[in-house]
């Protein structure tokens, strides 16, 4: 079967690297489906659920934190600060970054930094669906 190869690589090492049928993810330029024998293509990902279709039809879920998609006909490489896999996931501590964040962002308390504060909080949320699909 034809197949891309898939791996995530963060600063702390591979998160995964495996081949699969079909990759699905969130650009900032918006959805990407990508196939074997794709064109070359670097995109700008969002904080967001990559979905990853394995030979057996059954679906991968990789939580990615922003970074960047590279796409050579066989091979996909996602680059990004934080990345984990659905079962590595600790939702306990994704739900305690949630509160966190949300604290921070309903104080009104201006030396709080939103941007970051926001971004907190879309990657606890980004874990949380990612854990529980
Ligand atoms: P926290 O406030 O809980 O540290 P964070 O969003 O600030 O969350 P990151 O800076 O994105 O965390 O990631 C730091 C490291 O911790 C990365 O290696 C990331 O994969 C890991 N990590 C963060 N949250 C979780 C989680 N809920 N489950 C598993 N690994 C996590």
């Amino acid at each position: 079967m034809n197949t891309l190869t898939v791996s995530v690589v963060t600063p702390d090492g591979q998160v995964l690297e495996n081949d699969y049928q079909m990759l699905s993810c969130k650009a900032e330029g918006g959805e990407l489906g990508i196939l074997p024998g794709h064109i070359p293509l670097v995109a700008p990902l969002t904080i967001n659920a990559v979905r990853l279709k394995r030979e057996d039809n059954g679906e991968d879920l990789v939580a990615v934190n922003g970074g960047f998609l590279e796409v050579r006909p066989d091979k996909v490489t996602i680059l990004a600060q934080s990345a984990e896999v659905a079962n590595d996931i600790d939702v306990e501590r994704a739900e305690r970054a949630k509160e966190r964040a949300a604290q921070l962002l309903e104080s009104n308390n201006p030396e709080v930094d939103v941007e970051r504060a926001k971004l907190a909080l879309s990657r606890a949320m980004n874990r949380l669906n990612v854990a529980q699909r």
